[in-house]
């Protein structure tokens, strides 16, 4: 467990948080920014601050974006000990209904595939489709969504539900993969892709059928129950393949983070060494799908040879999980870059603003605000496609572009790559 105070007493005020903190920007209050939320911790433990409603509505405005961790010469921690004081808030003042069935479906992968199916038949009862940008706009005011918001897409059939456990490519290498919620039931073109690409590397896939959500949404949260099922489960799971595999990849920077990082912090957090020495030695072997591909595939040589494939030209977005938890940012743009015209835009590491859960929910006027100089500074690029190997981004992202009228649409970097491939390959 943190020690709030100690932090506190750490924190040498220097403000160089101050400028890159995604929640201070929108809002410039000093109680809204990384050393604002650790004094109030601070505070707190000495017994000097309730957590009321009101401090309830500070903590639950961080965007847990990292910038702050990121530039702090004293390396503290602000997003753990934020994710610390949302599970006391959630402790004392309970989680909202919608966010409790939420990761009830997470937990619960069956009924999940049920509820998207019948999400899937029923979606046009309440939603109308953009085909160009892949997504659906409600056609009224839900209790939790507000209309005219683009939302992410529904698949007829998850990734997991689309393919056998295993695929023989005939190669002498074997991968896993781990899809997350968000390509398995929504950006299904992520996983269809992943499967192109590895078909063309000769990589063998064992598909892990009984992988659960990585409990990222749930940590965000403070749903710490929900985690420590969650990736308990999920551990189990891993160690039973883990040696059969070269690899878990993962096309997704906040799941792949989830996992790589915030597990065994988690579990060491809680004082339970052992599962966090166990997640410890599985994220040994977890990779975000671009690193592993353009580390320790051909991939790159691969796509060398196709050339540029059209006119399209794309600008790379870094999800906080990928570039500032991960340190990947190379990668991507690499492999991208094989075949495509790139332009970047002027802060590709400024946060998308996408938050999380509460943010995308009660607190959308902030992820909105966020939102538009993402957006802007994508248009003047006047790129046709911003790619992010992050889902979480392409919700937001998609629907600031969408807000703001941009031409650009949004992809994966695996979809792009595997557009690349196929084209080349005819
Ligand atoms: S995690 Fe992001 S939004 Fe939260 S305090 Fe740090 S910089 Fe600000
Ligand atoms: S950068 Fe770190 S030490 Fe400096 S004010 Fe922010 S939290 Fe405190």
């Amino acid at each position: 467990m943190f020690n709030y105070t100690s932090i506190s007493d750490e924190c040498i005020k220097c403000g160089k948080c101050i400028p890159v903190c995604t929640i201070h920007q929108i809002n410039p209050d000093e109680t809204t920014s990384p050393r604002g939320f650790i004094d109030l911790l601070g505070a707190h433990e000495r017994g000097e601050l309730d957590i009321d409603r009101n401090a309830k509505q500070i903590f639950e405005s961080c965007f847990l974006c990292t910038n702050c961790v990121d530039v702090c010469p004293k390396d503290l921690p602000t997003d753990m000990v934020i994710e610390e004081a949302r599970k006391e808030i959630a402790d004392k003042y309970g989680i909202a209904w919608f966010k409790r069935l939420f990761f009830f479906l997470l937990r619960h992968r069956k009924i999940m595939d049920i509820a998207s199916k019948l999400g899937y038949v029923f979606k046009s009862c309440a939603v109308r489709t953009d085909e160009k940008r892949g997504g659906l706009i409600p056609r009224f005011n839900l209790p939790i969504i507000k209309k005219d918001r683009l939302l992410p897409s529904m698949a007829s059939t998850s990734v997991l539900n689309s393919y056998p456990e295993n695929i023989d490519h005939g190669g002498k290498r074997r991968v896993a993969i781990f899809i997350g919620c968000l390509a398995n039931y929504n950006y299904t073109d992520i996983g269809h892709g992943l499967v192109k690409i590895l078909k063309r590397l000769e990589i063998d896939i064992f598909f892990a059928k009984e992988q659960k959500c990585c409990a990222a949404p749930a940590y965000f949260t403070g749903d710490f129950k929900t985690v420590e099922v969650l990736s308990k489960q999920n551990i189990e799971y891993f160690e039973s393949f883990i040696d059969r595999v070269d690899a878990i990849i993962v096309p997704e920077a906040t799941c792949s983070a989830m996992i790589k990082h915030d597990w065994a912090v988690f579990f060491r957090n809680r004082g339970e060494e052992e599962w966090a020495m166990r997640a410890q030695r599985l994220s040994e072997k977890i990779f975000m799908a671009t690193e592993w591909l353009a580390n320790h595939t051909e991939l790159s040589s691969l796509l060398e040879k196709s050339g540029v494939v059209g006119d399209l030209l794309v600008t790379y977005h870094d999800p906080c999980h990928a570039r500032k938890v991960q340190n990947i940012y190379k990668e991507p743009r690499e492999l991208i870059g094989r075949n495509y015209r790139m332009k970047e835009m002027s802060d590709p590491n400024r946060c998308c603003g996408f938050g999380g859960v509460t943010i995308q929910t009660e607190k959308f006027h902030l992820a909105e605000a966020a939102g538009k100089p993402k957006a802007a500074m994508i248009d003047e690029t006047k790129a046709d496609i911003v790619a992010a190997e992050c889902s979480a981004c392409r919700m937001q992202i998609g629907n600031s572009l969408y807000q703001a009228e941009s031409k650009a649409i949004f992809k994966n970097p695996i979809e792009l790559i595997a557009d690349a491939l196929e084209k080349s390959g005819k």
